[in-house]
This record gives structure tokens, C-alpha cells and sequence, in this order.
């Protein structure tokens, strides 16, 4: 039909909130607006485009709501709160591309599928939890947590307490089958939001687990599942770094898988942020994947040109 590409698209925080703002329904419609006009000029310029996103805000303020109303009504699970997080951001996504997509003359289905990642519980992350989730606390509430259920908190460099959870490796997405099938109908599927809602296989079921996926890297397995030929990670800064934020920095813009392992071995790339980016990345040209990119947000086109951004290829 076109000579576009099948891509990925990982959208980072800042596409549906920014530093600073409270996170009101409207605030998080406006941002995402911005970014489906991105996303809809890809579209208009014959790519096939797959959207995950992040959830980190979102599932803290419903984690908020889960304390806050907690004497009314039971409070759900993680698992639960992440596919909460996944149709409410589905659904701003799903209006926003459907807007932005007919103002370009162009009708398309835009479908949100809840997504589970398939995660192993002997991965050593259960063992190691790591990655905070929800707001701070002060240390009473955080010790009286600790004494009463099982979950685990730590001090955050006197910000306060927070709940940590395990971050494992996601193995497979659930709906990928699914998630093909609709695109090849040709519909913009909106999947895998916040990494994916992990789950472990128990005697043939799928069981939902206190623990969260990496966006990036729950973002490299969907591409491998569609078969994207470009996984394209989306986010605030224009490229990769090496010697970040020192004065010998330097933006990276082609490499190699070869000098991508190099660069990570030497620790260029921060836990958490840009390391489960470039990993990501990493995976996917190792897997086959054709081109992998990092560019800021409001270079997305730029960007699948081969105008912007770090292009990492075999
Ligand atoms: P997102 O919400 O898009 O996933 P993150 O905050 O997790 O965004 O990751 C992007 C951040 O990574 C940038 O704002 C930047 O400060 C940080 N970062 C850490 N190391 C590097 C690096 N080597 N090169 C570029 N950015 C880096
Ligand atoms: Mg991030």
C-alpha cells in the first residue's frame, strides 16, 4: 500500500504530563493532544504506527485514591491500578488521535487494548524490589505498612518514605496475537501502557503480580510481537548521551549495536531512565529489529526521517 513503516512508538511522561503541573483531566487532554498531532503526521505520512506509553503519574494518583477512600470501598491491587491507568490514558489517546487524525482527513479506528506482560517469578528482581511506586509518606505510615502487610519501603534521600516494588524483565505479551490481528485491519492500537499489567502463568491462567515493567523495555517486546521495523522511544531530551551532563557530553546520532554495548558496559546510560532506554533498544536490533531510535518528543518526524534523535542499528 505505502512505503511506510511499521513502528513503535514508546511515549514518555511528558507526553501526557509535565513537570510541575497537578495532573488535572483537562492539564493531561491538552498534553496528549500535542502528542497525537506527532503521532497523526506519522500516520498521515503512511506509517503504520503501535502506541505504548508510560503510567508513573497516573498509577500514583490512583494509588492516592486507592488510600484516600479506602474506609468506603476496598482498595485494589497494583495490577488492578494499572489497568485503570491503561483505559484512562487509552481512552485520552483514543480521543485525541481520533481528533487529530480526522482534522487530517483521515479515518482511522484508534483502539486501546489492556495488556498483560507475561513476567517470571523466579525473575531475581522479586528479590531485589526497586522501583518506587505512588507518593511519599512519612515514616510512621511507612513502618505501620511494613508491620501489616508485606510490602517493602525505603527512605528516599530525605524526601520521604516510599513503597518500592520489583521491576522484572517482561518475557511476552498476552494480547499480542490480538494486538496484530487489529493491526493489520489497519486500526492506530494503543497497547501495553506502563510496560504492560504483570502477570505469572499459573496452571495455565495468568495471575497478576505487585510488581511493574519497564515502559522501555515492555515497549522492545511489543515491537518483536508486531514485528515493527523501527522502535521508536519518544521522550524529553533530543538524543542518548555518553558523559552525560559533564563537560565532555556528547549527543550520540548513529551507532552501532557494537558501540551501543560498549558505551552501556562503561555506564553512560542511568538506571531508570535512559539505561532502560538504550537496553531497549539494544534488544530489539539484536533481536532483528531494523532500526531503533531515542529522539525527543517533538521531534517524531524529524526523527523517522533520519533527521534527529540517536539511530542505533546493527
Ligand atoms: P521518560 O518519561 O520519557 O521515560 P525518563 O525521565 O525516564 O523519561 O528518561 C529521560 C531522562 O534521561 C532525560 O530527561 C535525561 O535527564 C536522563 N538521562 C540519563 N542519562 C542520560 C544520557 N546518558 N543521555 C541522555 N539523557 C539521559
Ligand atoms: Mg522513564
Amino acid at each position: 500500500m505505502s512505503t511506510g513503516k511499521r513502528i513503535v512508538i514508546a511515549l514518555g511522561g511528558n507526553a501526557i504530563l509535565q513537570p510541575g503541573q497537578a495532573g488535572s483531566f483537562a492539564e493531561q487532554l491538552a498534553n496528549v493532544q500535542v502528542t497525537a498531532d506527532q503521532i497523526a503526521d506519522l500516520v498521515a505520512a503512511g506509517h503504520t504506527v503501535i502506541v505504548t506509553h508510560g503510567n508513573g503519574p497516573q498509577v500514583g494518583a490512583i494509588l492516592i485514591q486507592q488510600e484516600a477512600g479506602r474506609a468506603q470501598v476496598p482498595a485494589m491491587p497494583l495490577d488492578a491500578c494499572g489497568a485503570q491507568s491503561q483505559g484512562l490514558i487509552g481512552y485520552m489517546l483514543q480521543q485525541c488521535l481520533g481528533k487529530s487524525l480526522r482534522t487530517r482527513g483521515i479515518e482511522r479506528p484508534v483502539a486501546t487494548i489492556v495488556t498483560q506482560a507475561v513476567v517470571n517469578p523466579d525473575d531475581p528482581a522479586f528479590q531485589h524490589p526497586t522501583k518506587p511506586v505512588g507518593p511519599f509518606y512519612n515514616e510512621d505510615w511507612a513502618k505501620q505498612r511494613m508491620a501489616s502487610t508485606d510490602e517493602r519501603w525505603i527512605e528516599d534521600a530525605g524526601r520521604g518514605w516510599r513503597r518500592v516494588v520489583a521491576s522484572p524483565n517482561p518475557q511476552r505479551i498476552v494480547e499480542a496475537q490480538a494486538v496484530a490481528r487489529l493491526v493489520e485491519t489497519g486500526a492506530i492500537v494503543i497497547v501495553n501502557g506502563g510496560g504492560g499489567i504483570p502477570v505469572i502463568e499459573k496452571d495455565g491462567d495468568f495471575v497478576g503480580v505487585e510488581a511493574v515493567i519497564d515502559k522501555d523495555l515492555g515497549a522492545e517486546r511489543v515491537a518483536h510481537d508486531v514485528r515493527a521495523e523501527v522502535l521508536m522511544i519518544l521522550t524529553d531530551v533530543p538524543r542518548a548521551a555518553i558523559n552525560y551532563r559533564t563537560p565532555q557530553q556528547r549527543e550520540l546520532d548513529r551507532v552501532s549495536l557494537a558501540e551501543v554495548e560498549k558505551y552501556q558496559q562503561e555506564g553512560h546510560f542511568k538506571a531508570g531512565s535512559m539505561g532502560p532506554k538504550v537496553e531497549a533498544c539494544r534488544r530489539f536490533v539484536a533481536n532483528g529489529g531494523e532500526t531503533a531510535i531515542i529522539a525527543s518528543l517533538t521531534q517524531a518526524v524529524e526523527a523517522i526521517a533520519g533527521r534527529a534523535g540517536t539511530h542505533i542499528t546493527r
